[in-house]
């Protein structure tokens, strides 16, 4: 089994679900005692947060590289950034490591496509709905993205940084995100992607009529697919 690096900490709360879905993912698969090899490396996202809303996305780079250097240095056989926002940041990653990184729009990408849906809604922070990163990687898929109007966007934006990277769980929220997922289904979305690692804290499959793509689920479980990949272990089904 390979070693996966995780940058986590933003937020912790959905680090926290990285670590026991990529744990349950590699039990389900080899069952018996096994779990993961993985190294977390965890930032302080009040120092993620600041330079985020100054807009430096340089300093923040920088950041991202020292923490995949850690993993590496410590023995990470791949990496994965427990985030999507930061995955702005993915390119310099890359460009300062020697190790494989999986990205996270790709991965969903990949599982949009095998669901055979072409056109779904991305919420998410401002950044990730609002820069192009994550509809470029799908459009990769044949998959296009759409976005909430400005005022949703803004209230999904709010209720990430307000109260899910903080812990908080409101069923005003709930409804909210529900009403915003409605609206864009009856404008012909074929399934919503949940593209902050914390949406799926408060939006579950059931709370929606068309396809969840819970990201953090699906990169959480890619991570842990590369990680076994050719190797000679006997999965138990
Ligand atoms: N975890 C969130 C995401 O997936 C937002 C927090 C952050 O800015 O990293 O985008």
């Amino acid at each position: 089994m390979k070693t996966i690096g995780l940058i986590g900490g933003m937020s912790w709360e959905s680090s926290a679900m990285y670590y026991e879905l990529i744990n349950k993912r590699v039990k389900e698969l080899l069952g018996g005692f096994h779990s993961a090899k993985c190294i977390l490396a965890s930032v302080d996202f009040a120092e993620i947060e600041n330079l985020q809303r100054k807009d430096d996305w340089n300093g923040l780079s920088q950041l991202m590289i020292q923490s995949a250097k850690q993993l590496e240095n410590a023995g990470a056989d791949l990496i994965i950034l427990c985030t999507n926002t930061m995955h702005l940041c993915s390119e310099e990653i890359i460009r300062n490591t020697n190790i494989p990184f999986l990205h996270i729009a790709e991965a969903t990408g990949k599982e949009i496509k095998s669901k055979g849906l072409r056109k779904v809604a991305l919420l998410g922070t401002k950044f990730t709905m609002e820069k192009d990163f994550y509809k470029n990687t799908l459009s990769h898929y044949d998959v296009e993205v759409m976005i909430p109007n400005s005022a949703d966007r803004e209230a999904v934006h709010q209720i990430i940084y307000k109260e899910l990277v903080l812990g908080i769980l409101k069923s005003e929220s709930k409804e909210k995100i529900k009403q915003i997922i409605k609206d864009l289904e009856n404008q012909g979305a074929e399934g919503v992607v949940l593209g902050c690692t914390e949406i799926p804290l408060l939006i579950k499959s059931d709370d929606v009529d068309i396809p969840v793509f819970n990201t953090t689920k699906i990169h959480a479980e890619s991570a842990v697919e590369m990680a076994l990949k050719n190797e000679n272990i006997k999965i138990v089904n």
